[in-house]
């Protein structure tokens, strides 16, 4: 008889979980795995899918203000939010289900409570106990929202995909990927946003060109964006808010939405009395291989703050399964991890920054283009495109590349197997374009500019 219930007990179905459940059993392991709110996790529900899904929406009014450009004449537009919020609830009920068979024909046990650990080999569910010989712990992240007076009247990300109705006025507070991207849903939406960051700049992390790329062009959108710019206090007013800045002045809205960043989601799961190590943060301190502090209890995903996104989890979920359950020790090569924020236009980069390449390699050569997108000439559109290369002088190997422009996406998910693969600008240079696109630009950049 088996000497545990289960060989792998899984908390939470998230992406990274529901990847590493599904590899574990495809290799023979008995595996279980506890979700107490929704099968998929943040991604699916409350994160990257219904936000792409809002963002297409949002994306609409411009294609209709373009349109006339074209030759077509549209009449009155009209959106409903209502319409777009039931659609998206539905396709994120499809993809629940979807989820649920991948675990179900994988032959995984899914238990739909709350799990705890007891100790190291024992996980509690209700009144129930389960044995097992491989914890994974996957229980993702929450937003942090900071104990501003008033933060009760906030909402953040979660609420905000499931609003009754949209707000007219909407403050958004913080200048990262979230905020970034919900200001430009709810003013492709027709809100009148107004967006605050406390920094001299947002989008901290990125190269300091596409940073002032997005700014630029959320400003020539009409997005009221303000730098060096904080909360103090938040009262309620009527049926909206009144946020009372750091210069004193308010801002009166209908709605205030924190997208100040996000904590791993470990409090209570009895993680710390099983000896499991956490940092300040309270994130799952682990090794290359996931592995934490007690050698049987593995994390993967945003519960371990290593980079905070989807893709990442999942490769991680599945090094985990093959690490322990193929005998196949594989880890994740954390560099050169390309990302994009959906913006409008999206910025999407792999590689380094140009501050980034400068302190690594001394020596860098850049390029860049701005220029006003093919289709926005019969469009009439006001919006730039920004396209930024950088190259380590040395090796001739491109080590940064960045964008801002309409498909930067998809655009630089290809080009991020040329960089995985260590291309070199001369490689770049020998690529033929594909005319007229916004990508050739990338094989076509041939003078340099001064590094800033
Ligand atoms: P981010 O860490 O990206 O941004 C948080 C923002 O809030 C930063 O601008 C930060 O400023 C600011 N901030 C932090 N604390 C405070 C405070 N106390 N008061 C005011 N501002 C504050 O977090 P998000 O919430 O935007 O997203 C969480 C994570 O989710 C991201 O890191 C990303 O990895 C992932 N994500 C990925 C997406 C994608 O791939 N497209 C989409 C959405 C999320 P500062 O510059 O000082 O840090």
């Amino acid at each position: 008889m088996a000497k545990y219930d289960f060989d792998l007990f899984v908390i939470g179905a998230g992406s990274g979980g529901v990847r590493a459940s599904r590899v574990a059993a495809s290799h023979g392991a008995r595996v279980a795995v506890a979700e107490d709110r929704y099968l998929g996790g943040t991604c699916v529900n409350v994160g990257c899918i219904p936000k792409k899904l809002l963002v297409y929406s949002s994306e609409t009014s411009g294609d209709c203000a373009d349109a006339a450009g074209f030759g077509w004449r549209i009449g009155n537009v009209e959106f409903d939010w209502r319409t777009l919020i039931s659609n998206k609830d539905r396709e994120i009920a499809r993809l629940n289900g979807i989820y649920r068979r991948l675990l179900e024909n994988s032959g995984v046990r899914i238990i739909e409570q709350r799990a705890t650990i007891v100790d190291p080999h024992t996980i509690s569910v209700g009144s129930d106990r389960y044995t097992t010989e491989y914890v994974l712990v996957a229980t993702g992240s929450w937003p942090t929202v900071p104990a501003v007076p008033g933060a009760e009247h906030a909402i953040t990300s979660n609420e905000a995909f499931h609003l009754e109705q949209m707000p007219e006025r909407v403050i958004v507070v913080g200048g990262g990927y979230i905020g970034v991207e919900f200001a430009g849903i709810f003013h492709g939406l027709g809100a009148s946003v107004t967006q605050l960051y406390h920094g001299p700049l947002f989008l901290r992390g990125f190269d300091h060109d596409a940073r002032r790329a997005v700014a630029d062009e959320m400003i020539r959108h009409g997005i009221d964006l303000r730098m060096n710019c904080d909360v103090v206090r938040i009262e309620q007013l009527g049926g909206g808010i009144r946020a009372i800045l750091n210069d004193d002045s308010t801002l009166d809205a209908d709605a205030i939405m924190y997208a100040t960043g996000r904590h791993p989601h470990t409090s209570g799961l009895g993680l710390e009395d099983a000896g499991v190590k956490l940092d300040a943060a309270g994130a799952v301190m682990v090794d290359r291989y996931s592995q934490s502090s007690v050698p049987n209890i593995y994390a993967i995903g945003d519960c371990t703050n290593r980079i905070m996104l989807t893709p990442v989890a999942i490769a991680e979920g599945r090094a985990f399964a093959e690490t322990v359950f193929n005998r196949n020790p594989m880890s994740i090569d954390y560099e050169n991890v390309p990302a994009c924020v959906f913006s409008h236009p999206p910025l999407a980069a792999v590689g380094l920054s140009e501050e980034q390449a400068l302190k690594r390699y001394g020596a860098i050569d850049v390029y860049r283009s701005s220029f006003k997108p093919l289709k926005h000439t019969l469009s009439g559109r006001e919006e730039r495109a920004m396209m930024k290369l950088i190259v380590d002088s040395a090796s001739d190997r491109v080590v940064g590349l960045h964008m801002v422009g309409p498909e930067a996406g998809e655009i630089i998910q290809g080009f991020a197997v040329a960089i995985k693969c260590g291309a070199t600008k001369r490689q770049f240079d020998a690529t033929i374009a594909i005319h007229p696109t916004a990508a050739e630009e990338f094989v076509t950049m041939r003078e340099k500019i001064s590094p800033a």
